[in-house]
């Protein structure tokens, strides 16, 4: 006997048999028991989910003669009879299934609808199953309004459609409608595992758990992939074989990068993309799987009780819960959505791994500032309080900040100097002289005290003209002793009065007379300017993805053809 594939073998012969979609099995089996029988019926749902599937049990509800030949319509179509067994492998002639895909002209439709006019051959129903009903043209659609509209008592209409959006609605308010849901990985597994049972076909819990979610919801995906699954692995379904075939990538890269983010490593973050160069795993998948991983921590901070829902035995469980408690909320939401644009980008890069990389130090250069886990913060405490003895003569900036601004208050003097909200905590912790640009860490913890200050100025208005594009343009690459080196990349920002004025700034905000500026000529990396950019570009695209998911607007497009003017959106507050 031919081998016949998994997903034809275990589709489900009658009610009792569909899986995860009680909700439509319980209206349709109530509807069959009581005999209020609608005369069209509109099933909607991605692929794979069962809608063929149940318009054919339906037919066979409707057309069952039962055992002994005396059935009458029943919820529990007998399986046996010559009605169900002609309807389950395809030969009924009183049931016909067009697939609108295919025939979507009025011809087609004409066709069909001549043979309303016929009574059933041999059955008590004729049913006409119209799949993708929303592919039909215009002109078929309204061929068949009147049919449908008061069909011969003898005749049912099964409508199957994946996007109902499409559907007009004079069809749509002729049907009773019913959505047919996406399983969830969880139904899936079950599924899988009791077929593979029944197969005897040895499986890892965890290769199955793989195949359930590369699924995305339709049982006839997860049974076509096992079908091939067990091709590939010879008779039998291990982890690592299901992986290869499915092209996913290992979790464990997942969590090292996301454990790595969380703790603001960025060495770990380039080792593993460079991992994940090197073992020829997909770049797009990689960010997939981290959105995936994203969305489950999202939903245990803010519903913690949902893990012991969860699957217990799945060992991610524990390691999602972890990095859930360890990554806040906001940056968890901010690495989802900057996770979901970078897929985008990586086409349009020479080289998918490098815009990977690309994506992953963004997450991190977007990081709030001052977010870092302790842990990364350890080692420059550490220096601080070491070097603490060798410099006590010179007094941390923030105790000078906060003396001056006393003494300050005690001599009533008019406060000529705009007070800075706070000193950043990078200038606060360590001592000047430690702090160097040579440790990349470092220099980016420069980075956000320098562009904190500068923001602070430009709002207080303490700088102006060339002065504050100065300090915006400038980056702070180190601060040793008092001097603090900033560098430019125009000739023109380097002019001695410009550095003289933002000196003369720094020294009132700080309180601190002793700091002196030298500006250098050369490459800038790293500048207030360059991240109010940047800030500016993220802070607009949000408004964008906003507009372009907001109902109204959604509506807006498809029921009126309404455009979104390119450019014409702009972020309320810049
Ligand atoms: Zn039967």
């Amino acid at each position: 006997m031919s081998y016949l594939v998994l997903a034809r073998k275990y589709r489900p012969r009658n009610f009792s048999e569909m899986v995860g979609q009680s909700h439509v099995v319980q209206a349709l089996v109530n509807a069959l028991t009581t005999q209020r029988l609608h005369h069209a019926y509109l099933f909607t749902g991605t692929r794979g989910v069962g809608k063929t599937t149940v318009s054919r049990i339906l037919a066979k509800s409707l057309n069952c003669t039962g055992v002994g030949g005396q059935g009458d319509i029943t919820a529990e179509p007998c399986g046996v009879c010559q009605a169900c067994r002609d309807i389950d492998s395809g030969r009924f002639v009183d049931y016909t299934e067009l697939d609108a895909a295919s025939n979507r002209g009025v011809d087609e439709i004409a066709q069909l609808l001549e043979q309303a006019v016929y009574k059933p051959v041999v059955g008590r129903f004729k049913v006409f199953m119209i799949d993708e009903v929303h592919m039909l043209t215009n002109t078929a659609f309204n061929a068949m309004l009147k049919t449908l509209e008061e069909p011969p008592e003898y005749l049912k209409f099964v409508l199957a459609t994946t996007d109902p959006q499409k559907v007009p609605a004079t069809v749509l308010s002729r049907c009773l409608q019913f959505n047919l849901r996406p399983m969830a990985p969880e139904t899936v597994l079950q599924h899988l595992a009791q077929v593979l049972n029944t197969e005897n076909v040895p499986a890892d819990p965890q290769a199955l758990r793989l195949l359930a979610r590369a699924a995305r919801g339709s049982m006839r995906d997860a049974l076509s992939l096992t079908d091939q699954a067990i091709a590939f692995g010879s008779g039998r379904l291990d982890e690592a074989s299901v992986r290869t075939m499915l092209g996913s990538v290992d979790r464990s890269y997942v969590f090292r990068l996301l454990d790595a983010l969380a703790r603001g490593d960025g060495r770990t973050v380039v080792e593993t993309s460079e991992i994940l160069r090197l073992n020829g795993l997909s770049a797009a998948s990689t960010l997939e799987e981290m959105t995936t991983v994203l969305q489950r921590m999202a939903v245990l901070q803010a519903v913690p009780e949902m893990a012991s829902g969860d699957d217990n035995a799945d060992p991610e469980i524990a390691e999602t819960a972890r990095l859930a408690h360890i990554l806040p909320a906001d940056e968890t939401q901010l690495l989802y959505s900057l996770c979901l644009h970078g897929r985008g980008e990586l086409g349009l890069a020479p080289d998918e791994y490098a815009a990977l990389t690309m994506v992953l130090l963004r997450l991190l250069a977007f990081k709030p500032s001052g977010a870092l886990a302790p842990t990364a913060l350890a080692p420059a405490a550490q220096i601080a309080t070491g070097g603490s003895a060798a410099v006590s003569g010179k007094k941390p900036l923030a105790e000078l900040a906060v003396r001056s601004q006393v003494e300050s208050a005690r001599a009533s003097a008019p406060a000529a100097a705009p007070a800075i909200e706070r000193v950043p905590e990078a200038l606060q912790g360590a001592p000047a002289e430690v702090v160097t640009a040579t440790d990349p860490l470092e220099s980016s913890r420069l980075g956000d005290a320098w562009s904190q200050i500068v923001n602070q100025l430009a709002a207080a208005e303490a700088i102006a003209a060339l002065t504050r594009e100065l300090a915006l343009q400038s980056e702070l690459c180190s601060q040793e002793g008092g001097v603090w080196s900033l560098r430019v990349e125009r000739e023109s920002l380097s002019q001695p009065a410009a550095r003289e004025r933002l000196q003369t700034a720094l020294q009132l905000a700080l309180g601190d007379p002793l700091i002196k500026l030298s500006v250098e000529v050369g490459q800038v990396t790293d500048s207030p300017a360059r991240r109010n950019g940047i800030a500016l570009t993220e802070k607009q695209r949000a408004a964008e993805a906003l507009i372009h998911t907001d109902p109204l607007v959604v509506d807006m497009i498809r029921d009126w053809g309404a455009k979104i003017v390119p450019g014409s959106i702009k972020s309320v507050s810049s």
